[in-house]
């Protein structure tokens, strides 16, 4: 995948690409990127690129010019443009499946109140927020986006880590535990220590649902359940119901 990001502090965004696994990702060449200052292309002699929003109010708008030149300069229409932006559609691992598709994807990261609206208009395919809250500027957005799609392609990460992971199938993970067995006071669970095989995978789909009705439980609509799991669930929404029910909390349904 080639990944272009245009950005006004490069030097925020080229640690990321030399680092750990997506160090390694361009160098086995699955990855290629170039990070490009879109303040080279401003117009005037003080190399501006945002000017005050019209019709007033607080901050300063990126200008169209310098941005669609950078985007001119890398061919971005007909790619996959990429906005992050708090107005944007929330950011989520069905979205990262569909970027990881690409063979190519283009970041605009923005900064003060934003880019103007032309710019999005003319080039961005998706706006995305990473999440209900607002950063300074779109370099974290961008790699927290970037992190998340280019770990799914093929050879990057061993492809049955993915398939356990939190949010594959609308469940979070299980609980992980590794050597030594005792730490402290506390102990890994026997069933990890048995060697039965069944009985581990039991335990560790028991504990995602019940992780993930303790945490997410908006994600459980979504979740492809075996029929043990189903029968599980039924069982503790029952149980949960009935308790609510000696508590005096019963809402009905
Ligand atoms: N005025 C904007 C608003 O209220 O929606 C906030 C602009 S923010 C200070 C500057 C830049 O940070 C944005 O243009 C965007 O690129 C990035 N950003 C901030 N929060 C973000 C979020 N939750 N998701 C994605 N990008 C974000």
């Amino acid at each position: 995948m080639k990944i272009t990001i245009l950005s006004l502090f490069p030097m925020m965004i080229e640690p990321f690409f030399k680092s750990s696994i997506m160090r390694r990702a361009v160098e086995k060449g699955i990855v290629s990127y170039r990070i490009i200052d879109f303040r080279e292309f401003a117009d005037d002699a003080y190399n501006r690129v945002d000017d005050i929003p019209y019709g007033g109010g607080a901050g300063m708008v990126l200008m169209p010019q310098p941005l669609s030149k950078a985007l001119e300069s890398v061919s971005a229409r007909g790619k996959r443009v990429v906005y992050p932006t708090p107005s944007g559609r929330l950011f989520d691992q069905k979205k990262a499946y569909e970027l990881a598709a690409e063979e190519e994807l283009v970041f605009i990261c923005g900064h003060y109140e934003g880019l103007d609206q032309r710019i999005i208009d003319e080039y961005v395919d998706d706006e995305i927020s990473i999440g209900d809250y607002v950063l300074t500027s779109g370099e974290t957005a961008t790699l927290v986006i970037i992190d998340a799609v280019f770990r799914l392609i093929d050879g990057v990460i061993a492809k049955d880590s993915l398939e356990e992971e939190s949010f594959s199938s609308c469940l979070l993970e299980y609980p992980q535990y590794t050597r030594p067995a005792r730490y402290c006071s506390s102990c890994v669970p026997d069933v990890l220590l048995s060697g039965h095989h069944a009985h581990i995978t039991e335990w560790r789909d028991d504990q995602r649902l019940a992780r993930t009705m303790h945490v997410r439980p908006d994600l459980l609509s979504g979740a492809s359940l075996s029929p043990r799991m189903r029968r599980k669930l039924i069982k503790v929404i029952e149980e949960k119901r009935t308790e609510d029910l000696e508590n005096g909390h019963y809402q009905g349904n």
